[in-house]
Parts: C-alpha cells; structure tokens; sequence
C-alpha cells in the first residue's frame, strides 16, 4: 500500500536499529526519504539499499543535539524536495547504571541525545511541517517513559518521560495547524542498542517481562510509525502508542 506517496520523510537515527527499518518502511509506502545520522558509513548504506530497492533516499550526516546542525538539516530538505511532511525523531541513548552512579556527563549527554534532541527538531522543522499540510511527527519514546523499569537508566527514563509530555503540549499547539504529534513506545527491541544487555541474565529479564515472550523487531515499530505518518491516522494526535509484546498492560 503507498499511504505516503509523494510525501517527504526525516528519519533521524536512521543507520541502525528502528531508524533503519522505519526508513524501508516509510520508503516502501511511497514516501521520498531523508536518512539522518551521526555515522556517515552505515548512513551511507542504509540510502544506498533503499535506492537499490527502487525509493528515493538519501543520507545526511546530523548530530541530533545540534541547533545549527537541525537548522541546516531542515533547509536542505526544504531546498531539495519542496517541503517536509514526516519527522520522526528516533535518534536516542540510553545510561545503564543505578543513579548514585551516574555521573553528570552521562546525565547530560543522555538527556541531549534523547530529550533536547525532540525539541530541537520539532522547533527547527516547525514551519516547514505546518507548511506541508499534511505534516507528522512521530517522536520514539518508551516503555521507559511511562514506567520505572528496572530502577536503573535514570537520564534515560527522565528524558523518555519528557518525550511523552513534549509530545502532547506540541500537539495541542499545532491542533489546528494541520500537524499531528505523536508518540511511540518501544517494548525490548532487537537492535544493536541492545549489544551491552545480551547477557543471559540481562536477556532473560526483558523477555520474561514481556508478556509475549519474546523480543520485539525493529519492523514491528516500523509498522506503527508508518500508521501514524499516514491519512489511516487523520484523528489521531497527542497519542502515546505502545507496540511493547504487552509490556504495560500488567
Ligand atoms: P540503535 O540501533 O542504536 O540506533 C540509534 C541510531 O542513532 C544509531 O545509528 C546511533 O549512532 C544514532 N545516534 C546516536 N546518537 C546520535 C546523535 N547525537 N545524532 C544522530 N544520531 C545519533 O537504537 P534503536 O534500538 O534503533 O533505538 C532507536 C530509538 O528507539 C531510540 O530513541 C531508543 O531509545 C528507542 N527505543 C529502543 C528500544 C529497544 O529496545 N531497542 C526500546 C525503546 C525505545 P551510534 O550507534 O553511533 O550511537
């Protein structure tokens, strides 16, 4: 089905993981798409496969973090292809240790890459999605932004749980300015974000807390970002979609 046709999608994040799959996906229902990233390789390569598979892709090196960097990215889809009608903000880090132990640097850079990064983009890509008439955003949070998980991951789950709130107040502010804002909310997810935690105790906690037993694929997240990108979510706005294998219904 081409829902996106002749649309024009930013994926930041998009080298590895969620990112990448929601690129193909987005791709695959037609949409013209700008991967982003901060690894210009395997940025490289996800925009070569899609155009070996017939889309229009491209690649951009971006630090989410930057305002300047947000400002160029933006100007440069607008001056490529006319407009911006999709961002989906899924760059992200995450901290691993108990919160005596995290220090202000990790604190810091977590909640830049994860958090003030959403902000940055909305903002920088304000005008140019009310422009589209048709503008999406879909910002990654997750089940880290609404529960307390493991008790570990303190910048992660503050900066998760902004997302959700940031979401919604954007939402309601673009109501009437033909964007909808949503958010989406990852259960475990098998993707290279998940190479620190392939322990068997680590792996054996995130799926025996899911309760379908099992990880999530990056293509499952995809689906859900492509639904909302899409017309099939004309209504839909300030929403927080769990696609988590059951997750947050204990
Ligand atoms: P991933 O495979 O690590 O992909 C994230 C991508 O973002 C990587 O290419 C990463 O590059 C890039 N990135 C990191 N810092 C950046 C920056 N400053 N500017 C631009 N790009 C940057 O992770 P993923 O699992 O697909 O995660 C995608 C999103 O889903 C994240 O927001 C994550 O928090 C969220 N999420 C994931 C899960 C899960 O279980 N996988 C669950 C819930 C939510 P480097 O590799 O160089 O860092």
């Amino acid at each position: 089905m081409k829902r996106l046709k002749g649309r024009t999608a930013l994926v930041t994040g998009a080298a590895s993981g969620i990112g990448r799959a929601t690129a193909r996906r987005l791709a695959a229902e037609g949409a013209i798409v700008i991967i982003s990233d901060i690894q210009q390789e395997a940025g490289e390569a996800a925009a070569a496969e899609l155009r070996e598979e017939g889309s229009t892709a491209t690649f951009v090196q971006h630090d989410v973090t930057s305002e300047d960097g947000w400002k160029q990215v933006i100007d440069q889809v607008v001056a490529e292809h006319g407009k911006l009608d999709i961002l989906v903000n899924n760059a992200g880090i995450g901290d691993s240790l108990p919160i005596e132990e995290t220090d202000m640097k990790t604190w810091d850079r977590t909640i830049a890459v994860t958090q003030t990064s959403v902000f940055l983009g909305m903002k920088a890509a304000a005008e140019a999605l009310k422009a589209s008439g048709n503008g999406s955003v879909i910002n990654i949070s997750s089940i880290f932004g609404t529960s307390g998980g493991f008790g570990v991951s303190p910048a992660y789950h503050a900066a998760k749980g902004a997302v959700r709130l940031l979401t919604k107040t954007t939402a309601l502010h673009w109501a009437t300015e033909g964007v909808r804002v949503n958010s989406v909310h990852p259960g475990f997810i098998d993707t290279p974000i998940l190479d620190q935690n392939r322990d068997e105790a680590s792996m054996g906690a995130m799926v025996g807390t899911t309760p379908m037993g099992r990880l999530g694929k990056p293509e499952e997240i995809a689906a859900a970002i492509a639904f909302l990108a899409s017309d099939d979510a004309a209504f839909v706005t300030g929403s927080e979609l769990y696609v988590d294998g059951g997750f947050t219904a204990r």
